[in-house]
């Protein structure tokens, strides 16, 4: 059963946030049964809930993501403990055709609250999809694990623009329309080297990105971004279009912050 939900909660996390949806709205058909095929844009996001009755979260959530985040509407916790244990390792980039991840280097995963995540992959939005004090980055950067009962848990990191990525700049000239996995055996991807140097955060519940937009995904999300240049995000878009969902009302969520 355990392995079960793990499997479950990979396809989860897969398709989490721009990547895959196609194979998951297909996985979906296939073990339903039926043969109609969903299918959602980013041309279209405000529709994502009536497409297909699996995305009806996409609509009637109460708790979706991204959201428009706001420091001092935030309430300082120093509750909430987080501790990143992330690996190195090869690059390996595994398409969809319409979007890339990069697949978490063996053996990382993070503690939060206590609990273990382990890290399954990392994606990336153009522009960036949570927006912060009302201004819209460049782009953001999500981190995605999932625990042993399958819940998620997505780290956030926005990209400003200025200084190339270097930690993302292989990737960046990686990424392509190329379906499938692919290792790039003398490339090591550092995951913490794409952190901000201050790890001040605001943690909240919150839900996929894209359809089905589930909720019950722990979000944390850092304070301070990164940088990105021009020059990488207009190779980005041009391979892949606009990847945001536009921010989603914040509710009566409460929404921590924790001072690095
Ligand atoms: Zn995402």
């Amino acid at each position: 059963m355990r392995t079960t939900l793990l499997l479950a909660a990979s396809a989860v996390a897969l398709a989490a946030c721009g990547s895959a949806t196609e194979d998951r709205a297909s996985t979906a058909d296939a073990e339903s049964g039926e043969t109609q095929q969903a299918s959602w844009t980013y041309e279209n996001p405000a529709s994502w809930g009536t497409v297909h009755e699996e995305y009806a979260t996409c609509a009637t959530g109460t708790v979706q993501s991204p959201i428009n985040l706001v420091r001092a509407e935030a309430t300082d916790s120093e509750d909430v403990t987080l501790e990143i244990n992330w690996e190195s390792g090869p690059m390996i980039i595994d398409g969809a055709g319409y979007n890339s991840d990069l697949v978490a280097p063996e053996g990382g995963y993070i503690m939060l609250e206590g609990t273990r995540y382990d890290f399954l992959q990392v994606h990336v939005h153009v522009p960036s999809e949570y927006t912060i004090e009302g201004e819209q980055p460049a782009g953001d950067i999500h981190f995605v694990h999932a625990n042993a009962d399958g819940e998620l848990a997505v780290i956030g990191v926005s990209m400003t623009e200025g200084e190339p990525n270097t930690v993302l700049a292989a990737a960046f000239e990686a990424f392509s329309n190329e379906e499938g996995a692919q290792t790039f055996g003398g490339i090591t991807f550092d995951p913490n080297a794409l952190l901000p140097e201050t790890r001040s955060f605001f943690r909240f519940p919150g839900s996929l990105t894209t359809p089905p937009c589930s909720e019950g995904v722990n979000w944390v999300f850092m304070s301070e971004p990164v940088t990105v240049s021009a020059d990488q995000i207009a190779a980005y878009t041009a391979l892949y279009g606009n990847t945001a969902r536009p921010v989603q009302p914040t509710g009566d969520r409460e929404i921590l912050f924790v001072e690095g």
